[in-house]
């Protein structure tokens, strides 16, 4: 995937700040923070959004809810945090490579669920 993004900052070709990389999980500070922790985490695969999650590639998506528990640790999110992944046009979704946005170190507030 020459063009993605994502893909890009996983080959190191695109700068990034990364937090936690494993052999299935790539996961680096978004450029536009919401919050005072907002990490980006996505697997090494590319995976354009959840609507293409397939039983072939479900263990790559897996690997990066497995991921963000460590990561929200070590950020220092003891009291919480918020999970998101924008799928589409009407969720806004600008970057067509799953990923889960990681955010916490403040009370969050505005839930839509
Ligand atoms: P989406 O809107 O697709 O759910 O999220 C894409 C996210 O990628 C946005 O929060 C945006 O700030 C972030 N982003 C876009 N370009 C870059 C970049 O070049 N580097 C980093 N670290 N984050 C980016
Ligand atoms: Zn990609």
């Amino acid at each position: 995937m020459n063009d993605c993004l994502f893909c890009k900052i996983i080959a190191g070709e695109i700068p990034s700040s990364k937090v936690y990389e494993d052999d299935q999980v790539f996961a680096f500070r978004d450029i536009n923070p919401q919050a005072p922790v907002h990490v980006l985490v996505v697997p090494k695969e590319h995976i354009s959004s959840l609507n293409e999650v397939t039983a072939e590639n479900a263990g790559a998506a897996a690997a990066c809810l497995r991921a963000i528990p460590a990561i929200a640790a070590a950020e220092g999110l003891a009291d919480g945090y918020r999970v998101i992944t924008n799928c589409g046009a009407d969720a806004g979704q600008t970057v067509m490579h799953l990923h889960f946005h990681l955010i916490g170190g403040r009370k969050l507030g505005e839930k839509i669920v």
